[in-house]
């Protein structure tokens, strides 16, 4: 999926001249940031706020597949999933390290793919790239990226922090990101069978956003400060919002309630759900990298969120006595599993 034609040999400008050449375009953001890229560590202040850490490693082949997504939209959301963890603690991204292992199959103009992703989402975030890694590998690409932000003492939302009767909400929509990635696996097949064949994404536009460009929730949370909502439990949906909520609970000492109807399901997650003979719920509930926040908030602060468009009250916590549940369309409850709930199960 390269656009770029010219292909200049990782091997002419060497590793010291692959980093000042990726270095001319990063620009600063952060007052944070003292010293970036050139010298044996970057040097952050951050006076007196909390430092936030996290980091995530992408395995070519594991975790993306080259043969569906451009390099640009990698770079892009690998800077975006690592600041939506600093996000889920309610936190401010601010720094980013990219550290990356190239096989001899990539050129200068693949890495400077993925570095342009990389830094398209670092000025959408402001966030600044202050240093890495830059090795050769054997086989393939890996990207390592750890993200560093702030948190202020007293905002901080641990996973642990949901409180009884919390009420518990989602952002945005579910679901799709799942969906997305059936689509392109299924193009992907077909494009092996018949090379001849082009790829049909006709009218899975928004699905397929949500699969390669996804968006951390930074207005969320910014959202949520205006307001001066603190949440209780706060993560962020990588891996379905079972397995999160599952998460929330544990930590917490908590059960839960949650009600099938209300949870948010764009319409054409839907519609390709359907066309792929699966259950929408078990989508949002098992299919992961939504992105959205999920968070619990005190049932006293109900007022100020009921009617804000992007965030949805799903359900609330309950004693860890009744267990984690859902309630389906019938009325009926289900012990909520990691997989989505036990009913699916037992009719696989
Ligand atoms: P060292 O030998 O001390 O590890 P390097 O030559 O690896 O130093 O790195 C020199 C500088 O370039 C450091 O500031 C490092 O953080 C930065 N750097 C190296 N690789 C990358 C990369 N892939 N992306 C961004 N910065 C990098
Ligand atoms: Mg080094």
């Amino acid at each position: 999926m390269l656009e770029n034609t010219t292909r200049t040999e990782l091997s002419s400008l060497g590793e010291f001249g692959l980093i000042d050449h990726l270095k001319k375009s990063i620009q600063l953001h952060n007052s944070s940031s003292l010293k970036g890229i050139g010298d044996d560590a970057a040097v952050i202040n951050y006076s007196n706020n909390y430092a936030l850490v996290s980091t995530d490693m992408l395995v070519e082949g594991v975790h993306f597949d080259l043969a569906y997504v451009p390099l640009r939209h990698l770079g892009y959301k690998a800077a975006v999933v690592n600041f939506s963890d600093i996000y889920a603690m309610n936190g401010k991204p601010e720094q980013l390290l990219v550290s990356i292992a190239l096989s001899n199959r990539f050129s200068v103009e693949a890495v400077e793919e993925i570095y342009e992703g990389l830094l398209l989402a670092c000025k959408k975030y402001k966030v600044d790239l202050v240093g890495g890694d830059t090795t050769t590998s054997p086989y393939g690409l890996t990207l390592s990226l750890t993200v560093l932000g702030t948190g202020e003492k007293d905002s901080i939302c641990y996973r642990s922090d949901a409180g009884d009767n919390d009420l518990i909400c989602v952002s945005g929509d579910l679901g799709g990101a799942y969906m997305g990635l059936q689509i392109l696996e299924r193009e992907k097949q077909i494009f092996r069978e018949n090379p001849t064949v082009q790829p049909d994404l006709e009218g899975n536009d928004y699905i397929l956003e949500r699969q390669l460009k996804p968006e951390a929730r930074k207005d969320i949370v910014e959202l949520l400060r205006e307001l001066k909502v603190k949440p209780g439990a706060m993560i962020d949906i990588s891996d379905g919002l079972a397995s999160e909520l599952l998460h929330i609970c544990q930590h917490s000492q908590k059960g839960c309630i949650i009600h099938e109807e209300k949870i948010p399901i764009d319409s054409q997650t839907a519609q390709c759900a359907q066309q792929f003979n699966l259950d929408p719920t078990l989508c949002a509930l098992s299919g992961g990298e939504d992105y959205e926040l999920l968070f619990t908030i005190p049932l006293r602060e109900h007022d100020k969120i009921k009617n804000l468009k992007e965030i949805t009250i799903i359900g609330h916590i309950t004693d860890k006595s009744s267990g984690c549940n859902l309630v389906t369309r019938d009325g009926k409850q289900h012990p909520l599993t990691a997989q989505g709930w036990d009913s699916f199960l037992k009719k696989n």
